[in-house]
């Protein structure tokens, strides 16, 4: 993964401590800004959405004996897979099936929060974990999720949320922010290829999270079961939460390889799973459980995309379809990353509404069905004396040339009959490449 860097390499000693001291003071000013009204906090209290009455009935609800931690995570899904999956359950490797309860709360990314499981009750939430000494977190911790994934920003909206729930829970069980620790700090691995003894660096999920959004103080300045050897360090996460220098983690591109950013930085544990989806460069795309057998881990190319908790919609995401269909597992930003929000970016809503990306709010806020095409111009309108030909050229009836015919038809160029029987009102969409090759062509 690629870090920004907070304090340049170059600053002498003396500098570093004014600045570390100017930091504080801003921060320590953030933070009071971060303190909301009594009225806010009842307002907020009175918005969260009851779900557990959605909870899967075999979820046996334990009373937590001792709470010392939250712990934040993201849940690598858009809204309702996530909701899905915390409430009813997910599927393991082996082929079983959890009954859920895998959250105590879930945070939307328009700031929504939803109550899966009482706070009282333990949740199923952080697996092979350990913190200072001590297993099994799940057990002692209050578990949120975040819808997002650890490589896309969470939103403003979110941390509001967040921030209050943190505060409210904070004081009913009196924990310091040092109580509040990411799923990546706590989660922990069996030996794998990388690391010869147990390791740190399972779960990626929250490593995007920055506290002081949520109105937080710093979190511990070491990973104690590193320190006290434990456990083997994971060099990305000791950057990201221990590093002498502030680093945050880059979005860009967070979720494709480079040199640096291996499977195992992006993936975590499911770097080999069969839901984890590698888009090579050239197009070709294999699941995580056949890199080993088919390429080599350290064969993958740079600028492969990884994707992950694509179960079931491999299929789909192979589908060399210029018009792609959004699911519930499936999102804006699993087709079109950080171009999602870009004018080239066009989708098609069921209600018959057509957005670029600029207009669209978040990348979770789109219905499924919603369809879209990336990195096309457009629309041109089809009328007297415009015909598809003088729009698209030659490629007018090519499989890259989208035709939108009202009310609510998609078509690609190759799938149209009949040039001249067009509907009244039909849009073109042009891919980019071909509109700065036919510039000269193409009226606006
Ligand atoms: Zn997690």
């Amino acid at each position: 993964m690629k870090f920004m860097r907070y304090f340049s390499n170059s600053y002498n000693r003396r500098s570093i401590v004014v600045g570390a001291l100017f930091f504080s003071l801003l921060f320590n000013f953030q933070h009071a800004s971060y303190a909301y009204t009594q009225r806010e906090y009842k307002r907020f209290q009175h918005s969260i959405v009851d779900y557990r009455s959605r909870l899967n009935p075999r979820y046996e609800k334990v009373r937590r004996k001792r709470t010392k931690y939250i712990i934040v995570h993201t849940s690598e899904l858009g809204l309702k897979m996530t909701l899905k999956v915390v409430s009813k359950g997910k599927r393991l490797r082996n082929g079983r099936r959890t009954p859920g309860g895998h959250a105590n709360y879930v945070i939307a990314r328009n700031g929504r929060t939803y109550r899966i499981l009482d706070k009282k009750y333990e949740a199923d939430h952080a697996g092979l974990s350990m913190w200072n000494g001590e297993k099994d977190i799940s057990q002692i911790s209050i578990g949120i999720e975040l819808v997002g994934y650890h490589y896309t920003p969470i939103t403003e909206r979110q941390y509001r949320s967040v921030g209050m729930l943190i505060d409210i829970l904070q004081r009913v069980y009196g924990l310091n922010d040092r109580a509040v620790l990411t799923h990546s700090q706590v989660a922990y691995g069996p030996p794998n290829r990388w690391f010869r003894k147990r390791q740190r660096g399972r779960k990626r999920c929250a490593d995007n999270f920055i506290r002081e959004k949520a109105g937080l103080g710093p979190t511990w300045q070491y990973d104690p079961d590193v320190r006290a050897g434990r456990l083997m360090a994971d060099l990305q996460l000791s950057k990201i939460y221990y590093g002498r220098r502030k680093y945050y983690a880059k979005m860009d591109d967070a979720n494709v390889i480079t040199r640096t950013n291996t499977a195992w930085s992006i993936a975590g544990e499911d770097y080999d799973s069969q839901s984890t989806v590698y888009k090579f460069p050239g197009g070709h795309i294999y699941t995580g459980d056949q890199i080993s057998e088919r390429i080599g881990w350290d064969k993958i190319p740079a600028k492969t995309v990884v994707l992950l908790n694509q179960e079931n919609s491999v299929a789909l995401i192979k589908k060399d379809d210029p018009i792609k269909t959004i699911s519930d597992k499936l999102t804006a930003w699993s087709f079109a990353g950080q171009s999602y929000n870009e004018k080239t970016t066009v989708y098609f809503l069921p209600s018959g509404r057509i957005k670029n990306g600029s207009m669209i709010s978040d990348w979770d806020d789109l219905p499924a069905k919603t369809k879209l095409i990336i990195g096309y111009r457009g629309p041109y309108t089809v009328g007297k004396g415009r015909s598809a030909y003088q729009i698209a050229g030659f490629e007018y009836n090519d499989r890259k040339t989208i035709y939108y015919l009202p009310p609510s038809k998609l078509l690609a160029g190759d799938k149209i009959n009949d040039f001249n029987g067009l509907p009244k009102g039909t849009l073109i969409f042009i891919p980019n490449t071909l509109y700065k090759k036919n510039k000269g062509l193409l009226a606006n």
